[in-house]
């Protein structure tokens, strides 16, 4: 082929792959938007009868709670419905998340609420573990500009991991704290979740925040789990322009390590929403 026909052809084909490439990443988002929103009307329709179940197993359990075999039973069915619930309401999260649907939400909030939170969240988590909790919260600046919902998950999923993945007579520490940000006008909300639990190996910190993915170990020591709350985490925190450092030794524990800015809520601000009020 003369050179010069040569140059034509590769430009035609140039453009043809183009375009077959084109095609194909169209199908592609094409294929994930319709796999977010099968998964986002799933989810949702879903909610409505676990709810069901899980009122009438806690009716059930007021009203026949009296015999022990059925409490058991009872007791059982309750915590496999509040589960599956959670594994609807995270499934439902990441559709929302992979469609680009989330956005943040951001409203003055006071950082001294974290507090409430986490007696939530340990209230619920440890149930009958002998664990040692170290809560230590250093807040300064209370209100900032920041989405409080999402902050409230992202520290709700670290310490339910920390509960979870700690075998009896381990210890947690919770320290969250502010940090000095580049402009004066912003603060950096630093939490740090540690835990001597079973730790995570090296091979698997790099798939750790991709969603269904659950490290052996954990999987085969039979801790439930479905390995979406840390994907939430990284898109909350990357959301938030955040970082999330994790340092783990498989068998001595796990350090998760969330940096967040956030912007303080000014006094001028603060008086015209109390004015507003
Ligand atoms: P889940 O805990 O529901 O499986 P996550 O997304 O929260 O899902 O965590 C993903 C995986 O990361 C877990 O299955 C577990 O293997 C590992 N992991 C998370 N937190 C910890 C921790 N504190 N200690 C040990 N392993 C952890």
């Amino acid at each position: 082929v003369p050179s010069g026909e040569r140059a034509v052809i590769t430009t035609f084909l140039d453009v043809s792959e183009m375009i077959v490439l084109k095609n194909a990443l169209q199908k592609a988002e094409e294929g994930n938007r319709a796999k977010s929103s099968f998964l986002f009307a799933m989810s949702h329709d879903l909610r409505t009868p676990m709810n069901a179940i899980i009122g009438y197993a806690e009716l059930m359990e007021r009203h026949w709670g009296d015999n022990e075999l059925t409490t058991n039973y009872l007791h059982k069915l309750k915590g496999a419905s509040q589960f599956l619930l959670a594994l609807i309401g995270n499934v439902l999260e990441i559709a929302r998340i992979e469609s680009g649907k989330e956005t943040l939400n951001e409203a003055p909030w006071n950082l001294k609420k974290i507090n409430d939170t986490l007696e939530i969240v340990l209230d619920r988590e440890i149930l009958n573990k002998q664990l040692h909790v170290a809560r230590n919260i250093e807040i300064q600046h209370a209100d900032v500009y920041c989405d409080s919902l999402k902050i409230q998950e992202i520290i709700m999923n670290l310490v339910s991991n920390a509960i979870k993945y700690t075998p009896d007579g381990g210890k947690i520490d919770v320290d969250i704290e502010e940090m000095e940000a580049v402009g004066e006008d912003s603060i950096i909300l630093r939490i740090c979740v540690s835990d001597t639990g079973i730790g995570i190996s090296q091979k698997y910190i790099p798939h750790i925040f991709e969603a269904f993915t659950r490290e052996k170990n954990s999987s085969e020591s039979g801790i439930m789990g479905t390995g979406l709350g840390l994907r939430i985490v990284k898109s909350f925190v990357d959301l938030m322009d955040g970082s999330v450092i994790i340092q783990s030794e498989p068998g001595k524990g796990s350090s998760f390590i969330v940096e967040i800015p956030c912007r303080i809520v000014s006094e001028e601000e603060r008086i015209d929403q109390a004015e507003q009020r």
